[in-house]
């Protein structure tokens, strides 16, 4: 199977320049790649207009640059992001990635950028020639879903919660600036967020031919847009940002419904859980407690100061501060989740 791969440069800085991978719904060979290549790029700047094609090659999948993908069980794979805040030396891989593959492949989170994406796709092509037939967003953030486009471009399905696009509407001004200033203009080029085809409203079952996926939409909590998918022959339950480990939670939801949503423990317990950062899989038990532990004591410590009459500004410069152990980030999240965690509680 051969890939087109083509450098493009920003037309507002030229000397900004990155290797773009094209992928096609089909399987190419070397020579269909090298054919339809012209039409192919001139088709894709049009999407992507703020960039300029320099050159192409037709390679390989072994060839391709791939991010690391481990089997947590037979068929389920993982790529762990690393679990801190998006800076230029990450590039945004800082969330947990799954892939599942039986007849067809279907991809939960396909990563923070379109480089994320492509070597994520290039990675399961080094696995296997299989299509990629879904790709399941868990929530709206950035860092979970702006490899989406590259695998619409290869034919997959985009399956979202009915309130994402809603939200991803709602924020993306604000994101096309910010995220490029922490991740880095070079790891975001050729990034444009793509919209899901389907949103399913009730739980659904989906069938990958020897692997059988249960995608389940949630009450607001880490956002309102919350899924998780459950792959039902291992008992492995990917969490999104519904699970936090290492990385600070950030509260972009509900913060009574995060804890509803901790305290109802799926039935029966999923053998592991894929958090959306962290490691690779977790227990439900231990995964969960240190998130349980922080979210309890920022509601604790809002409630009382709303309690004690403090104003917002007040509230927020010490609440949740004395739980930064073991979570990085902490500051900068921390003061935020204050802010929308007072706004939440000041009307309970
Ligand atoms: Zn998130």
């Amino acid at each position: 199977m051969f890939h087109l791969v083509i450098t493009a440069c920003l037309a507002a800085e030229p000397n900004l320049c990155a290797e773009r991978l094209l992928p096609t719904p089909d399987p190419l060979t070397e020579a269909a790649c090298h054919m339809g290549a012209e039409g192919r790029i001139a088709a894709w700047i049009a999407m992507h207009p703020e960039l300029l094609p320099h050159d192409w090659r037709c390679a390989p999948s072994g060839d391709l640059r791939a991010l690391a993908l481990s089997e947590i069980v037979p068929g389920v794979w993982v790529h762990a992001g690393q679990p801190e805040p998006v800076t230029p030396a990450n590039g945004g891989d800082i969330a947990n990635l799954g892939v599942v593959i039986g007849d067809r492949v279907a991809v939960i989170d396909p990563g923070g950028s379109r480089a994320i994406g492509e070597g994520l796709y290039a990675a399961i092509r080094q696995i296997t020639d299989k299509p990629v037939a879904h790709v399941i967003l868990t929530h709206m953030h950035p860092d979970h879903i702006y490899g989406a486009e590259v695998f619409a471009e290869a034919g997959a399905e985009i399956i979202a919660h009915p309130n994402l696009a809603s939200g991803l509407e709602r924020r993306a001004e604000v994101w096309a600036e910010t995220v490029p200033r922490e991740a880095g203009a070079l790891a975001m080029l050729g990034t444009r967020a793509v919209l899901p085809d389907r949103t399913i409203a009730a739980p659904e079952v989906i069938d990958l031919g020897g692997a059988t996926l249960r995608l389940a939409p949630m009450a607001t909590a880490h956002t309102d847009n919350d899924m998780t998918v459950l792959h039902l022959e291992s008992g492995t339950l990917f969490t999104g940002d519904l699970v936090f480990v290492g990385l600070t939670p950030s509260l972009d939801g509900s913060l009574t419904g995060w804890l509803d949503w901790l305290d109802h423990a799926p039935a029966p317990l999923p053998h592991r859980i894929v958090p959306g950062h962290g490691p690779a899989t977790v227990e439900w038990e231990t995964g969960t407690a240190p998130l349980r532990a922080y979210l309890t004591a920022l509601a604790d410590q809002t409630r009382a100061a709303i309690r004690a009459g403090k104003a917002m500004g007040e509230a927020v410069a010490h609440v949740g501060k004395d739980q930064g152990d073991g979570w990085n980030g902490f500051d900068e999240i921390n003061a935020r989740n204050a802010v929308t965690a007072f706004k939440e509680l000041e009307w309970e």
